[in-house]
């Protein structure tokens, strides 16, 4: 091997695949110690057996993959399944899910750059969505979609500060009235003229979030009215995080209602 190509070893999720040529796949990888990665896989269209379902969405795999340097696609070399969610992919709910979980981690995150808490999320909350499909419970999976949202924000630094007002300072969890400015800012009534409206439950579940586990969250979930405030303020987040609304969002949010309609 050449001096200029680095061997890198990792467990990863698989993000996203899509054609590369007549015969080969592109896969968007989030790895455990690099963070986002393109890796060609060659063969992946042509001999599908090659990978079996390594290359489904949210796979947990180990990967080797080949780094040259100036390069954005790196080679995979290896890769081995450690862990599919199966049950949660045959849900078109949760499937619709975790795509959008792919999306926003794909968008958010620099490439290149190990993230991970994002990474131990992403496997505590698969692992709650499978077992959500194995097992159903009463409670709808949208709390673990708002915290995993607000936790992918956090992570990737687009989550603003909740809990005091970004130009008083004056504690928000207190404070009778809140609203989100157009920009994404929180503050108090007296600093900010306009914008959105945040209840005080939504603010302490924003709190709740940030101090729980995703299975104690999503088990001891706020109203549904809240929830669905949260949604809307996420959505903004989000929105002003990626400069457009990401595509996945809608299409979770269509079967969600379309379950709701049916239940
Ligand atoms: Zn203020």
């Amino acid at each position: 091997m050449s001096a200029a190509t680095t061997l890198h070893t990792s467990d990863a999720f698989v993000l996203r695949t899509y054609p590369y040529g007549e015969a080969h796949k592109v896969v968007v990888l989030f790895t455990r110690s690099g963070g986002l990665v393109r890796a060609v896989a060659y063969g992946a269209q042509s001999k599908r057996q090659k990978y079996g379902a390594a290359l489904e969405l949210f796979s947990e795999v180990s990967v080797v993959y080949r780094e040259r340097q100036g390069q954005e696609l790196v080679s995979l070399v290896a890769c081995d399944v450690k862990r599919l969610h199966f049950a949660a992919t045959s849900d078109p709910v949760l499937m619709a899910m975790l795509a959008y979980w792919a999306e926003l981690t794909s968008e958010l995150f620099p490439a290149h750059q190990a993230n991970d808490p994002a990474y131990r999320l992403l496997a505590a909350a698969c692992d709650l969505a499978d077992r959500h499909a194995q097992t159903p419970r009463p409670e709808t999976p949208d709390a673990l979609m708002v915290y995993v949202e607000t936790w992918l924000l956090r992570l990737a630094g687009f989550l603003p500060d909740w809990k005091h007002c970004a130009r008083c300072g004056v504690d928000l969890l207190s404070t009778p009235a809140a609203r989100l400015s157009a920009d994404g800012t929180p503050g108090c009534t007296t600093c900010l003229a306009y914008g959105r409206d945040i209840s005080l439950p939504a603010r302490r579940a924003y709190a709740a979030i940030q101090r729980q586990s995703p299975g104690d969250f999503w088990h001891h979930a706020p109203a549904a009215d809240t929830l669905a405030e949260l949604a809307a303020l996420n959505g903004q987040l989000v929105c002003l995080a990626l400069e457009r609304p990401p595509k996945s969002r809608a299409v979770w949010q269509q079967l969600r209602d379309g379950m709701a309609s049916v239940t």
